[in-house]
């Protein structure tokens, strides 16, 4: 049986997608249709904003994660690393703690240097580090859904450039991106009182959260037309 710990790390879960889904995932998906899940079921999330529907949020943010720790693991991306890379308890941006780039308008990327003794040692860690870089009282959760649109959609095109030409500049460019979508996913998280690691526990406890199976065994129409 494979499961989520609620005290495990991004690495963990990454691992633990890896183990349930990388057998369909390698032969149902191209990486078109992993990207096409993520971005689905993340404007399911959205919609779960609009409507105010906190339990569509969460799932549908849960989901969004999984396929895209789905997209790291085809392409061999190791997500904690980047999102600890790009994000070392301080804003990538501003390079502050907590972020001031509203307060000071930033326009430029300031070089950052990573204390690695600093470094979260779980997911629910790296949620609470992020809300001390952008607290959620900085912002409304429609915001912070606006926000996961658009490094959704940079995801998206970070991909596309690097599969149409590539160049390793792009791929560093996936890599950064993907880092992003994971601060924006507990960012959403945050803004809505959601405690990722804990539902993730809660949702994976026993391998596929729909098949209970590891291997997952859900066909890809199931997957398709899986409501939420
Ligand atoms: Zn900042
Ligand atoms: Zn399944």
């Amino acid at each position: 049986m494979s499961s989520f710990k609620k005290t495990g790390t991004i690495d963990d879960f990454q691992k633990f997608i890896l183990n349930t889904y990388s057998l369909p995932d390698d032969r149902l998906y191209s990486i078109w249709d992993l990207l096409a899940q993520q971005q689905r079921f993340t404007m399911r999330a959205l919609k779960g904003i609009r409507k105010d529907d906190i339990k569509k949020l969460r799932l549908n943010l849960l989901i969004s994660l999984s396929w895209l720790m789905a997209i790291g693991n085809r392409l061999h991306i190791n997500i904690e690393d980047e999102v600890w890379t790009r994000f070392p308890r301080l804003c990538s941006y501003c390079g502050k703690m907590p972020c001031i780039c509203k307060a000071i308008k930033q326009t430029k990327r300031s070089k950052i240097r990573i204390n690695n003794t600093l470094r979260p040692h779980s997911l629910s860690a790296f949620q609470k580090m992020f809300n001390e870089i952008y607290p959620a009282t900085g912002r409304t959760l429609a915001e912070a859904g606006v926000h996961l649109a658009e490094e959704m959609g940079e995801v998206s095109e970070s991909i596309h450039n690097y599969l149409g030409q590539h160049l390793q500049k792009q791929f560093n460019e996936v890599r950064l991106e993907i880092a992003d979508f994971v601060s924006c996913i507990l960012g959403v998280a945050n803004s809505a009182n959601i405690d990722i690691a804990k539902e993730l526990s809660i949702m994976y406890i026993d391998n596929c959260h729909v098949c209970h199976k590891a291997p997952c065994v859900c066909s890809f129409s199931e997957v398709t037309y899986l409501k939420s």
